[in-house]
């Protein structure tokens, strides 16, 4: 299609009196600039569709021109037009000047913008270490970033380099936006000692002409009167009846936002009613006991529906655990093969990431058929059992119980996660605990009565160490004179889910948590209740 173009345009012989005309001027001169800005953006629309499909025929490139309903974008050249400004990148601008010239949307986050421009795979890294620039992979991270920056700077220098006359830098500081660091390059706010009290860069910006800007300050001034102190200097200050009637009318007529209902924070309790009557008991599942017992917002949250769909990480844990539960002894050999057999389970498509997740899946079964070869005999695999307490009713499935002899048996509960607890804090690690206090409880059936739990442990197949990480727990003892302190947990826990008001509690797990964007304890979070 280029080739063709060409050999119309040279035929045409346009060229020479078109420029001539063009820089002449006046209206014949415009209109000249514009027939060569069209010639340009058709090349250039030819240059890309060539790009794009090589072997496509004269033809093809016209019927493509033809089934355009808007021009596409063209990065080809155009003259200057009067009355006009020109858009443009840092890059775009760089080598031309203007008089005056608006750098605009300066913010924090967006310029500089820091993330890393390699590709996926990092193929800039390997080829930066095997050409020496980079001495180790270790600081290549930090040092690519570097680069970004350097980078920003640079383009920043040129965008703010091109005016003969005015310089316009404009950012937004909102509760949502702040200005980049930039911008104090350009004017820092101490430059003047004559504005101490406010940076001087600082100006309000006007409400936008339209329902949504109205509805905005009027929102804004109506409430800014009932926060300010009463006449006398306390009690309820006098509402602005003005903003309020204003917003009215516009509620009357169906404008977004004006009817207070509609406001995030202002709603009443939709409840108060605790999640179980005094007299019901509380089913208490050891898995969700650590989560209430570490914050219980979460865990009612997360009951009522916030959690995430399992990824492929859940997925290929539960894989994990039921080939455990079907070779209970097995050897890494019959493992590996019962994961080559259903390996499809998962569902995965063919392609690299497929591969990563096989090899971590062969290093989990690698490390669970460690555990297995000096583990004790299993005697139950994946066993249900339901216990009744005072308040809870404690029911759940344990992976696996192993004979340790003279009528005990610990309690094994298998891991695939990344993260493991510290001995102290599997001490009291209340889903281990739940467990021993069913098996302390005779709450398995396939369990001789007065089978005691001599203890628990976390066994942890995923990528921490080389093999298995194992984190213990003691047996709880008998209960003589006062309940086990596991008992005393769940019962706890039970009381906590049945309240009518859950408490948000600061974490480890805080950055994880799937609903942090309803916690009024993070930013993200607190728009629901303020
Ligand atoms: S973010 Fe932290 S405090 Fe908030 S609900 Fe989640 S776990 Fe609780």
């Amino acid at each position: 299609a280029q080739t063709v173009l060409w050999a119309l345009w040279s035929s045409a012989d346009l060229a020479e009196g078109w420029r001539r005309a063009a820089l002449a001027g006046g209206a014949g001169g415009a209109r000249a600039d514009r027939d060569l800005d069209a010639v340009l953006a058709l090349f250039r629309a030819a240059e890309t569709f060539v790009d794009r499909l090589p072997q496509a025929p004269a033809r093809a490139f016209l019927d493509y021109l033809q089934s355009q309903d808007l021009p596409a974008d063209s990065l080809a050249a155009r003259a200057a037009s009067r009355d006009s400004v020109a858009v443009l990148t840092p890059a775009g601008a760089a080598g031309r000047e203007w008089d005056v010239v608006v750098v605009a949307g300066v913010q924090d986050g967006t310029w500089p913008d820091l993330r890393l421009r390699d590709s996926l795979l990092g193929s800039q890294s390997l080829a930066d270490l095997l050409a020496g620039r980079s001495p180790d992979a270790a600081g290549a991270g930090a040092q690519a970033r570097a680069a970004v920056l350097a980078d920003e700077l640079r383009s920043f220098a040129v965008a703010t380099s091109r005016a003969r006359g005015t310089l316009l830098v404009t950012a937004v500081a909102d509760a949502d936006e702040q200005p980049s660091a930039f911008v104090d390059l350009v004017q820092r706010p101490g430059d003047d000692p004559a504005d101490e009290e406010r940076d001087p860069r600082l100006v309000a910006a006007p409400v936008p002409m339209d329902l949504r800007g109205l509805v905005g300050a009027l929102r804004s001034q109506l409430e800014g009167s009932l926060a300010a102190p009463g006449s006398a200097g306390s009690g309820p200050a006098a509402p602005d009846r003005g903003a309020a009637q204003l917003l009215a009318r516009l509620a009357a007529e169906g404008v977004a936002g004006a009817d207070p209902r509609e406001w995030y924070g202002l709603a009443d309790e939709s409840s108060a009613t605790a999640l179980w009557a005094p007299d019901e008991l509380v089913p208490v599942s050891p898995s969700k006991a650590e989560t209430v017992s570490t914050c219980a917002l979460r865990w009612a949250l997360e009951a009522a529906g916030g959690t995430a769909a399992d990824g492929t990480s859940q997925t290929l844990g539960t894989l994990v655990h039921s080939i455990a539960q079907d070779f209970p002894a097995g050897t890494e050999g019959e493992l590996l093969e019962e994961l080559d057999r259903r390996w499809r389970e998962l569902g995965l498509r063919d392609g690299w990431p497929a591969v990563a997740e096989r090899r971590r899946a062969e290093r989990m079964i690698g490390r669970l058929a460690e555990y297995l070869k000096g583990a004790g005999e299993a005697v139950l695999r994946e066993a249900p059992f339901s216990l009744e307490l005072d308040r809870a009713l404690l029911r759940g499935v344990v992976d696996r119980l192993e004979d340790v002899g003279e009528g005990a048996v610990r309690v094994v509960d298998l891991k695939t996660g990344k993260r493991a607890p510290s001995a102290t804090e599997t001490a009291q690690n209340p889903q281990l605990g739940a467990y021993q206090l069913a098996v302390d409880g005779g709450a398995f059936e396939g369990l001789a009565p007065g089978t005691r739990s001599a203890g628990a442990q976390l066994v942890f197949v995923g990528d921490i160490s080389k093999g298995p990480t194992v984190r213990a727990q003691s047996g709880l003892g008998p209960e003589t004179d006062s309940p086990t302190w596991a008992r005393t947990m769940i019962e706890g826990v039970a009381v906590t889910m049945a309240s009518s008001a859950f408490t948000a509690c600061l974490n480890d797990l805080c950055p994880m948590c799937p609903v942090r964007t309803s916690c009024p304890l993070h930013g993200e979070g607190r728009q629901v209740v303020e």
